[in-house]
């Protein structure tokens, strides 16, 4: 039997889509944003190719984690089986933001991978090296497998080659945080190679350290 859909997540994915176009991590109506009740094992999923700020929590569209629709009139995003697939090959996660920013997607056109060990904010946000995806066209499962298979375990970022990012948290704010750390570090890559030069690599033993120490060490406790 499916879980309980809860209105709280609905608000959380349609106020994050404003926060997503608010940004400028994305433009017009692309990009697409989901959370996951994991105690009722349901997912909460922006719908296809509608305004980010006219949205209704009534447009956001429900299924669970096997793909079954649970509630909702709207098409859910073509996306639904890259976010459905995030959180199934990722369980400590439980929001998942595609978008379609200027520098991250300079490197993803180039099919190149952001390294982590090129800024400390890297280090500490992006769990590992944001690999870009082999290209698929959108909406497709073959995208959704591409993404997958380039976010590995290790990374909370992913490029999709030619198209944008996929960037997941342990919650939205996390998502976002990525999202958004992985966007600056990609404009100062480029700002790099615009120079024609390399940048200086931060050394594995310190990329860990400060790994260790966001974990453990950093902000209030
Ligand atoms: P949707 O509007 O269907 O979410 O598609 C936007 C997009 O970015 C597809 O990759
Ligand atoms: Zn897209």
């Amino acid at each position: 039997m499916a879980g309980k859909v809860k209105a709280e997540y609905k608000e959380l994915v349609r106020t994050s889509g404003v926060r997503m176009i608010d940004s400028g991590l994305t433009v017009a109506t692309w990009g697409n944003i989901s959370a996951c009740d994991r105690e009722e094992g349901l997912m909460y999923i922006t719908p296809s190719g509608m305004n980010y700020h006219t949205l209704t929590n009534d447009d956001i569209v429900v299924f669970d984690l096997e793909g079954n629709h649970v509630e909702g009139d709207r098409r859910p995003s073509i996306e639904l089986q890259l976010h459905r697939g995030m959180f199934n090959a990722r369980p400590e996660t439980t929001a998942c933001i595609h978008t379609h920013p200027i520098f991250s997607t300079v490197f993803s056109s180039m099919g190149r991978d952001i390294p982590i060990d090129l800024h400390d904010e890297a280090a500490q946000a992006l769990g590992g090296p944001v690999r870009c995806a082999t290209y698929q066209l959108p909406g497709t499962q073959d995208l959704a497998d591409a993404a997958i298979d380039a976010i590995g375990k290790d990374s909370n970022a992913c490029l999709l080659r030619s198209h944008g990012a996929v960037c997941i948290g342990a919650d939205m704010d996390s998502a976002f945080k990525v999202a958004t750390v992985l966007e600056m570090v990609s404009e100062i890559y480029w700002r790099i190679l615009a120079t024609g030069n390399e940048y200086q690599p931060i050394s594995a033993e310190n990329v860990a350290a400060m790994q260790e120490f966001v974990k453990t060490k950093y902000g209030q406790y």
